[in-house]
């Protein structure tokens, strides 16, 4: 790995992974299709505290840097960036990015400041690592439509490249996250993704309403013992507006608790591609 310096580049192309760490197979995608298309591969590690909008779940994030790095070096990563609160947050720093109208519903009203964090801190990521493209997972579906449209309204050169959730054999979505289940919640949390299955099913039989396949997904989560449901809703999938009616590419988007983990998953439908 080498030190990191944009003008050494001399002309090839930089692809770059932002993570939080305690990297799983979900990370290593990302970080392999960087490899794949790029000269270059950057991967930040920063658990950002701007996004957290609860204290106690910044302290129990998970933070393993040594496993990591040993994973960034076995993929062949160029260079990773491990900044300090202190170098991304100086004493009397005071400027936040706003994120635009994407980062309103969904994780937005549950989590007041948690995109003006994420996009604070990409733009900062952004500009350290001025890469070519940038990496994001569809598994933060409304994360990767809040940082589209930020580099589309404040013109960063940047190509951000959505990347399909890697899921376990089960089907739950690799997430940090998952180690914090009791072993009793680990083996529900896959119905997270089968209700979003059913409701698949249900738009390909015919049904066009969004209340009803939101209802059918509500119904077989609120029948999961342990499981609270913090929302189900159908989008666009690109300004993540709502619709009463099924008529073009939607997602599914759910937060759901299992203890005091909160798990969120999507299930995209290209109604026009079927
Ligand atoms: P995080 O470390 O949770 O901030 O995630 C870093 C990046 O990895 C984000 O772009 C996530 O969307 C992506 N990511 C996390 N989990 C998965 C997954 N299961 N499949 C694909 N991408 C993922």
């Amino acid at each position: 790995m080498h030190e990191w310096s944009r003008v050494n580049t001399n002309g090839h192309s930089v692809g770059f992974v932002p993570t939080m760490g305690a990297l799983h197979t979900g990370h290593e995608v990302l970080l392999q299709q960087s490899k794949h298309e790029n000269d270059f591969t950057v991967l930040s590690i920063f658990v950002n505290p701007t996004q957290f909008n609860v204290q106690s779940d910044f302290d129990a994030y998970p933070r393993n840097d040594q496993r990591d790095l040993q994973i960034a070096e076995h993929h062949g990563v160029d260079v990773v960036y491990l900044p300090t609160a202190e170098t991304m947050y100086p004493e009397g720093w005071r400027i936040f990015v706003e994120p635009g109208t994407a980062a309103d519903p969904l994780e937005g009203r549950g989590r007041p400041g948690h995109f003006r964090g994420v996009a604070t801190v990409v733009t900062k990521l952004f500009n350290t690592v001025q890469p070519d493209r940038a990496y994001f997972g569809k598994k933060d579906y409304q994360q990767l439509a809040v940082i589209r449209q930020m580099v589309s309204e404040l013109n960063f050169n940047i190509s951000v490249i959505g990347v399909d959730t890697v899921r376990h054999d089960d089907g739950l979505a690799m997430s940090s996250r998952n180690v914090r289940l009791t072993a009793e919640h680990r083996s529900a949390a896959p119905i997270i993704h089968q209700s979003l299955l059913a409701a698949e099913s249900l738009i390909a039989s015919g049904v066009t309403s969004a209340k009803a396949v939101q209802d059918h997904v509500t119904s077989i989560l609120n029948a999961t013992p342990d499981c609270r449901v913090e929302y189900v809703e159908v989008v666009h999938t690109t300004d993540l507006s709502p619709d009463a009616e099924i008529t073009s590419a939607i997602v599914i988007c759910v937060a759901a608790w299992f203890g005091d983990v909160r798990l969120i998953d999507n299930i995209e439908i290209l109604i026009n591609q079927r």
